[in-house]
């Protein structure tokens, strides 16, 4: 049966998930979700690297049968109530030890879909019948080292893993505005990192401290802009880059999210 499995080169993408109530409410962020998994060819796998995993050393979920984790407060009782029932995937969580030097990643069953992952598989992938599992962030990596790491896994693509990373490029939850206008940095942040993504610039992803100011209110703390590194750096050069969404949500969370394919 294996080598009935898909193994075109399956794309890899950011999404910029936002508030997780925009997984059950009507909003554009979960049409343009909809609309784009419509559009997606159907992987074998699926490997999620979400903000909202943050580990000591970077580990991989092999679970089998990973739990839908609610990992909020505050949130109306049927957020609570969502569930995300598609398989894990245990052979590819392997393949991701396999790829990756033995003492830089572990394998754990104790982790699950965190709502960075299935806050959008839920509009992207609504059947849930294709096995997902999530690499973890390790907290103690500089960026450099998040993008080289996340190199050794470009070749999941050709495997049939559809890669996605889940976090928001600008993201800072003190400043949220309810009336949505949004500040000047945060603007300013977003137009940086849309440049360094058209002109496939590596060094000004790494160095976001190149945009000044505006670098520290619009990534406070690095879980959500992390995902994205991993997402360029598994782009291949002969992918097309197209920018899936480019809008802001509460004046501090950018959600514009990009496929390479
Ligand atoms: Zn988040």
């Amino acid at each position: 049966m294996n080598q009935l499995k898909n193994t075109m080169r399956m794309p890899a993408m950011f999404i910029g998930h936002g508030n997780p109530m925009n997984a059950i409410t009507e909003n554009p962020y979960r049409d343009a979700w909809l609309a784009l998994g419509k559009s997606l060819p159907k992987p074998n796998a699926i490997l999620c690297v979400s903000a909202h995993w943050q580990t000591q050393g970077t580990q991989v979920c092999a679970t089998s049968n990973p739990k839908t984790i609610h990992d909020f407060g505050g949130f109306p009782k049927e957020l609570f109530a969502q569930q995300y029932p598609a398989p894990g995937a245990p052979e590819y969580a392997k393949m991701v030890c396999d790829l990756l030097p033995a003492n830089t990643i572990t394998s754990t069953l104790d982790w699950g879909l965190d709502h960075g992952a299935w806050t959008i598989l839920q509009s992207l992938f609504p059947k849930a019948d294709i096995p997902v599992f999530q690499l973890s962030l390790d907290v103690n990596l500089t960026f450099n080292q998040h993008f080289r790491l996340a190199k050794q896994l470009a070749s999941l693509r050709e495997r049939g893993v559809m890669i996605i990373g889940s976090g928001n490029i600008v993201h800072n939850l003190a400043r949220l505005n309810m009336q949505g206008n949004t500040p000047d940095w945060a603007v300013n942040f977003d137009a940086y990192i849309k440049h360094a993504l058209m002109s496939d610039d590596e060094l000004a992803l790494l160095t976001i401290a190149n945009a000044g100011e505006a670098a520290a209110l619009a990534v406070p703390t690095d879980e959500h802009f992390l995902p994205l590194l991993y997402i360029a750096a598994v782009k291949h050069d002969d992918d097309n880059m197209q920018f899936i969404l480019d809008s802001f949500d509460l004046g501090s969370l950018s959600m514009r999210s990009v496929i390479y394919q």
